[in-house]
């Protein structure tokens, strides 16, 4: 059974509890973050826990825990639960105010929820689906203006998932005004006649950790890369596409709609993107 964690405590999961009052389940009052684990190390964690600040922050909740502690509680859970590849979850929420209101509870008098708890992912980082490449759905993107802050409120993310199932897919990119927002869970990116394109930051997709870094790797790697929006047609049309996120790192896309790219397998640059990621990564993991 594995232990989790729940405002200050390890507890078996079956022993865990958060009140029916709680701002997370009655509002999607919360936010959360999911770190990836290779060989029992934890990749970007300070990333992680920078963005998971930003969140707070932006949503008016101070933080109860800090970076160090945050990190220990990671590497607790970690080896607790034998965790060699796979991730951990974290989310704080606004806490249970003792009853249903739409105003803020006083944070004075209302303390946040913290949550944690482990996934146990053999393989994670040998992906079959790495080799084979996804299948995407385009789906129109109508979900809250502030997709900046890695809010909890996952319910359109997880219906896009459903119409890819639906459609015979793996995944869903979301259109917004004519052009590709992001994944359903994941930052999205085309490659043509070598230059990588993937959206520019702002409040309309999430500010991917993993994106970042292989931007970076990217960069260093002398690989042109463009930040701005694309078009759909414009990736249909793409020599190649890939996706990013903490659980899938670096997953290569090999069809949009009906639309197959270059022969229908992985291309170069999100193979080298995803081997330079992973190598990198567990170097830096602590
Ligand atoms: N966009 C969305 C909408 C996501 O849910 C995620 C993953 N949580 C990402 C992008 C990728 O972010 P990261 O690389 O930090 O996992």
């Amino acid at each position: 059974m594995r232990t989790v964690y729940v405002n200050g405590d390890y507890l078996p999961e079956t022993e865990a509890k958060v009140s029916v009052f709680d701002r997370g389940f009655l509002f999607a009052d919360g936010v959360y973050e999911v770190t990836s684990v290779l060989d029992g190390k934890l990749i970007d964690f300070d990333g992680h826990a920078a963005r998971l600040d930003r969140s707070l922050t932006e949503l008016s909740m101070s933080s109860p825990v800090d970076r160090d502690e945050l990190l220990e509680i990671h590497r607790e859970l970690v080896r607790r639960n034998g965790i060699e590849e796979g991730l951990v979850y974290l989310q704080i929420t606004r806490g249970n105010p003792g009853d249903r209101d739409f105003a803020f509870p006083d944070a004075e008098e209302t303390a946040p929820t913290v949550v944690l708890f482990t996934q146990s992912k053999p393989g994670l980082a040998e992906s079959p689906q790495a080799e084979t490449g996804l299948k995407v759905i385009s789906i129109a993107d109508i979900r809250w203006g502030r997709r900046d802050i890695k809010t909890v409120q996952l319910l359109y993310p997880s219906m896009g998932k459903m119409m890819a199932k639906a459609a015979g897919a793996d995944d869903a990119w979301m259109v917004e005004d004519g052009k590709v927002t992001e994944g359903t869970s994941n930052n999205a990116y085309i490659v043509k006649n070598g230059k990588i394109v993937t959206r520019h930051l702002g409040n309309e997709i999430l500010h991917g950790i993993t994106r970042a870094a292989v931007l970076r790797f990217a960069r260093e790697a002398q690989m042109e890369v463009d930040e701005r929006g694309f078009t759909l047609e414009e990736a249909k049309t793409a020599d190649e596409a890939f996706v990013t996120s903490a659980s899938a790192f670096v997953m290569p896309v090999v069809q949009i709609d009906d639309e197959t790219l270059g022969d229908g397998t992985p291309g170069p640059v999100a193979r080298r993107l995803r081997e330079i990621y992973l190598e990198e990564s567990r170097k830096a993991a602590i």
